[in-house]
Parts: structure tokens; C-alpha cells; sequence
């Protein structure tokens, strides 16, 4: 039936859904786009706050990836478990065929983990980024009289930087809302300087004030080294105590990629050109969270969806270019015309009190990055939500 060229989308998340909705609406159903993924459902990150604020069930959250199925694009739900780029051939687990391919954009994000931390999986650590933690952490917070709730970033990068403090925020509020909040701390600790290393000094500024405002106690340079019953070990030799305890897992790149070939000596993560998120091999291109773009020795193009989306757009109009070319004088013409990846994002910070800050950023500035944080709103937190039923609705 397809008598075209064959698109494969490792990863229905973020970048995966953006692309593939983008491709099908500019090619003809002659190509074939194909997205494969091992879970059935998509959700978006940002709603784990939501679901931890009370506004939202976990199961509402969850929109079937097979909804991509009437508009044209295939979906396949397993697991990815050879990438063979020389060969231009995907293995999963359950299909025994091949699947072969013309362009393959690889949107696998990261993977996550909380045992690396001895003691955390066997003290019942909470995953903030595991959605299904999120009911039995609220629930656990609405019930805890007295004591301490620790938010331990394990490690840098992780996912949506302001994402744990927007926790802290939620869960003052709702300690506040149980007249609870006098006999219960809240401490974050990370293991940077600053909450936010991605940000410049004023964004750091205006997110420290916000939260000391509302009497959350900062670690800086705390990293979780183990876990017992009732304290925790920090590298810096420093013990503290805990009630209830939430963990940012560390995050590495899927297996899968570690034996493709794609991944570079001294690299964490997939190496792409910055501007087309080309890798180097023809055809092969890698978005969002599994990619590393280093702007200096300490920032790189944190991880969010926000930025899966906009090299999402560049590499469909590449794809789209490439497939579309008629004439050698029309390729060189598209060729000039192809949307580059432009550093730029922005986010709604959470502080809690049904107003969202709004962070802004270009990474690409040619000064340096540029990060700012406007002033909590209930306007930008309107947009917050909107944010994601706009997506939802596109996408699937
Ligand atoms: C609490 C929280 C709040 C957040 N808030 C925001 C926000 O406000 N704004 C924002 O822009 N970003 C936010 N993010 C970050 C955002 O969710 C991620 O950065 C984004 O999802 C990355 O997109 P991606 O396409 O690279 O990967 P993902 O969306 O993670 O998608 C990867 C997909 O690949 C699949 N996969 C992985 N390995 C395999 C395999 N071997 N076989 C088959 N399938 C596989 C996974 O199942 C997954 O569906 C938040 C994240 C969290 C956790």
C-alpha cells in the first residue's frame, strides 16, 4: 500500500508525537509514518504536580497512544531492542520482522532510576517523575501530623529543572490548606550551587526569594549518598532527618543506544548538530531528552519538552524537504528554507497558590544564554494548563 519512503519514530513522547503529527499533515499517505513505543498511553510530565496538587486523577492523565492510529500514523507498542543504523533496521521485542526504514528519528528520552541510591527503593522513596508514586505521596503528605519532607535532586541533568521546587511549592500549599504547615518542614536539597545551574544569577535570585518566602529550607551542594530508616547521607559527610522522602531520580540514556553506534566516546548522551539534529549517520536524526547540546562547560539545552518540540519541527522539515524535492534546483532552494533549531523555550513555574512564573529562555543567544522568571500570575498559570490540552488535542 505505501509506495513511498518510510518514516520511523523510536518514542511517543513529546518529541515523537510533535513529529509525527507534523509529518503526516505534509506528506502524502503514500509514506509510511510509523511511531513505536512500550507503553500505550502518553502522559505529559508536568501532570504529576497536578495529580500531587489533587486537581487531576492519575487515570485521566493517561491519553492512548493508539488514538495516532486515525490520523494516519501507525503505532506499535513495544520495546525497542536493537537500533542498527548501518543497516537501517529497528528490532523489538515482541514483532519477529524487521523493521526497515528511510529516515529514522530517534525520540527515546531518559531513562530513569531511583536504586542507585542505596536505601531509597527499601525506605519507600517517592519518585516525583514516577506518575504512579504521585497518589500514594499525596496521600502520605495529607496524613503526616508532624516532622520533615525531604525533595532530594540525585543527580544533574535531569528533566524540567523548576519541576521540584514547583513540588515544594504544591506541597506547602497543601500542608497549608490542613493547618499543618507549622509542625512540618520542607527541605529540598540538590547537588548544585544554585537550584537552577542552567539559569543566570537572577532567575536563581527570584526563585530563592520565592521560596524562602514561603519558609522552604535550602541544601545547596547536598548530593544523596544512602538512605536509612530515619536520616539521610549526603556526600559532604552530612546527616539529616526525614518523615517523608521524595526523590528527582538520576537519569541515563536508554540501553538501547548505548550498543546503536551512536553513541560517542565521552558522551553521556547522543551527540547532534545543534541547529538540525543530524547525527552522524545519513538519515538518522535524534531529539529531546536523549540528546546532549553543550552551550558551555557547565549549561546545556536542559531537558524538556518544550525543546523536544522545537527540534521536533526542525527535523520534520528537513524530512518533509528531503521527500518533497522534485528538482535539483528546488533541493538547493528547500535546502535554505529548512527550519533550524533555535534554542529557544519557555515554562510555567508552579508556585502553588493557582499562579504560575513564567521562565523564558534562549540558549543560542549570542551573548550566552539568557533565562528569565517573571513574576507569578494567575495568568501563567492559565497557560499552563492550556499548555497541555492545546497538545493533547493536536497530537492525539
Ligand atoms: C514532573 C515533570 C514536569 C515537567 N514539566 C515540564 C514542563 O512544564 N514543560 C516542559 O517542556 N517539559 C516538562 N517536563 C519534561 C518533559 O516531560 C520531557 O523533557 C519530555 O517528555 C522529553 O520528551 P522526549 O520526546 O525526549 O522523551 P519522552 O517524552 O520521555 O518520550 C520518550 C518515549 O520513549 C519511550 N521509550 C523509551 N525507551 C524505549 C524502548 N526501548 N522501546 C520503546 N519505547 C521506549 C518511552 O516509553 C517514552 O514514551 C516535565 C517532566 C516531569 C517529570
Amino acid at each position: 500500500m505505501y509506495m513511498g519512503k518510510k518514516i520511523i519514530i523510536l518514542g511517543g513522547g513529546f518529541g515523537g508525537l510533535c513529529i509525527s503529527n507534523i509529518l503526516r499533515q505534509n506528506l502524502d499517505i503514500t509514506h509510511e509514518i510509523i511511531v513505536i513505543d512500550k507503553k500505550d498511553y502518553f502522559m505529559m510530565g508536568l501532570t504529576n504536580l497536578w495529580i500531587l496538587d489533587g486537581q487531576r486523577s492519575l487515570e485521566d492523565s493517561k491519553i492512548p497512544l493508539s488514538n495516532l492510529e486515525s490520523k494516519g500514523i501507525k503505532y506499535i507498542q513495544d520495546i525497542v531492542t536493537v537500533i542498527d543504523v548501518k543497516s537501517k533496521i529497528i528490532k523489538t521485542l515482541r514483532h519477529l520482522d524487521l523493521f526497515k526504514y528511510d529516515f529514522l528519528v530517534i525520540a527515546l528520552g531518559a531513562e530513569l532510576a531511583t536504586d542507585v541510591i542505596p536505601g531509597f527503593d527499601e525506605y519507600s522513596g517517592f519518585n516525583l517523575y514516577d506518575a504512579e508514586h504521585i497518589p500514594c505521596l499525596r496521600k502520605k503528605i495529607l496524613s503526616l501530623e508532624k516532622g520533615r519532607i525531604a525533595i532530594a535532586i540525585m543527580g544533574i541533568p535531569y528533566k524540567c529543572p523548576p519541576a521540584p521546587y514547583e513540588a515544594t511549592f504544591i506541597i506547602d500549599k497543601l500542608l497549608r490548606n490542613a493547618n499543618r504547615r507549622e509542625k512540618i518542614e520542607i527541605d529540598i536539597y540538590f547537588p548544585s550551587k544554585v537550584p537552577l545551574p542552567v539559569a543566570g544569577q537572577q532567575p536563581n535570585l527570584d526563585l530563592i526569594s520565592l521560596l524562602k518566602k514561603q519558609n522552604i529550607n535550602l541544601f545547596p551542594n547536598f548530593s544523596l549518598k544512602k538512605v536509612n530508616s530515619h536520616y539521610l547521607q549526603f556526600d559532604n559527610k552530612q546527616k539529616k532527618e526525614y518523615s517523608i522522602l521524595i526523590g528527582i531520580p538520576f537519569h541515563f540514556l536508554p540501553p538501547v543506544l548505548s550498543t546503536s553506534g551512536l553513541l560517542e566516546k565521552e558522551h553521556n548522551w547522543i551527540a547532534v548538530d545543534k541547529f538540525t539534529l543530524k547525527t552522524k549517520f545519513n538519515n538518522v536524526f535524534a531529539i529531546g531528552d536523549v540528546t546532549e547540546i553543550k552551550i558551555n562547560d557547565v549549561v546545556s539545552v536542559p531537558k524538556a519538552g518544550i525543546f523536544a518540540e522545537g527540534q521536533a519541527r526542525s527535523v520534520a522539515s528537513q524530512i518533509i524537504n528531503k521527500i518533497n524535492i522534485i528538482t535539483k534546483e528546488e533541493e538547493e532552494e528547500k535546502e535554505n528554507n529548512i527550519i533550524k533549531f533555535d534554542g529557544k523555550g519557555f515554562c510555567f513555574m508552579d508556585t502553588g497558590n493557582g499562579k504560575a512564573g513564567f521562565i523564558d529562555t534562549n540558549f543560542y543567544n549570542s551573548d550566552g544564554p539568557i533565562t528569565i522568571l517573571k513574576e507569578p500570575s494567575i495568568q501563567y498559570y492559565k497557560q499552563k494548563i492550556n499548555f497541555e490540552s492545546q497538545r493533547i488535542k493536536e497530537w492525539l
